[in-house]
């Protein structure tokens, strides 16, 4: 396990997959009932925007930085406002929140969070952070395995994030296999799985896979910050949404645009969401 999510954080695609994501929580408040959380592949939870790993790359500077310093209209648009009531007070400190600290602040009394970490480092940093809170199980375990054995949820309401570092060739398959056991436990839960786009054919074969593991209905959201070519590039982001909130179509919609001329390499950015229906 090579991969740290320090050297990344912060950039375009953690805005648009933690944008989305807070979109995904703040519609499980509609309701009083307790929800659960599960962040399959959490990281450390908070990184430190002046450490070695981030100045290396200064990937948030594109990604974070920018959307900070965009036009009012763009900052101040209320479905941004969540994301960054959370993120701002942590970049003006110098620190990006990761994905289970961001969980963990849209969290009422009532809700809870497994995150589970396989890298040792990341894993007793995320549990250091979040050593003493009840609501909060920081589980040094392998994300799949979690997958298959931790669900369904006592509340029964929730949301899994599954956000694996792609760095091996078997990741397509990892997810569809480890993500069809937990749909098959617990058919009711939403499951926003991230991906990078780099190369068409990978994600021509993770949409398929994921598309034939939905029950009922599936969302792509979708984000280029420039246009794909046959070189292999990180050029975009992507976020599947197993059981879309009804809602998340028109506000993913809505985002991504929003986000385009901030997030985009000069006027090049494009977007999409499209929604299927299993056996449609
Ligand atoms: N979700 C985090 C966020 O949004 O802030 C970023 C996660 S990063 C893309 C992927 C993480 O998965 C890395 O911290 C890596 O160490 C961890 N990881 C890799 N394989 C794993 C596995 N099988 N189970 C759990 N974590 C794993």
């Amino acid at each position: 396990m090579n991969y740290r999510h320090a050297f990344h954080a912060g950039n375009f695609a953690d805005v648009v997959k933690h944008a989305l994501f807070c979109r995904l929580l703040r519609y499980l408040q509609r309701k009083d009932g307790a929800f659960r959380i599960y962040d399959t592949h959490s990281g450390p939870g908070l990184y430190d925007l002046s450490g070695d790993e981030a100045t290396r790359t200064m990937e948030h500077e594109a990604g974070i930085s920018a959307l900070l310093e965009a036009d009012a209209a763009v900052r101040d648009h209320p479905l941004l406002a969540d994301y960054l009531a959370i993120v701002r007070p942590e970049h003006a400190a110098g620190r990006y929140p990761g994905s289970p600290l961001i969980a963990r602040r849209l969290m009422r009394p009532q809700d809870r969070l497994s995150a589970y970490e396989l890298h040792d480092e990341d894993a007793a940093a995320l549990k250091r952070l979040f050593a003493g809170d009840p609501a909060v199980k920081a589980i040094a375990l392998d994300g799949w395995l979690a997958l298959g054995a931790h669900l369904p949820p006592k509340e029964k309401r929730g949301l899994v994030l599954i956000d694996p570092p792609f760095e091996k060739p078997s990741e397509v398959d990892d997810i569809s296999g480890a993500l069809a056991k937990a749909v098959a436990r617990w058919r009711g839960g939403t499951y926003a799985v991230w991906y990078p786009i780099k190369r068409p054919a990978m994600v021509e074969r993770l949409r398929a896979s994921l598309a034939a593991i939905a029950l009922d209905e599936i969302a792509f959201a979708e984000f280029l910050r420039e246009p794909m070519t046959t070189e292999e590039r990180f050029v975009g982001t992507g976020m599947a949404v197993i059981n879309p909130p009804f809602v998340f179509r028109e506000e993913a919609e809505t985002l991504l645009s929003l986000l385009a001329p901030v997030l985009g390499r000069g006027s090049m950015a494009t977007s999409s969401v499209k929604v299927a229906r299993a056996g449609a």
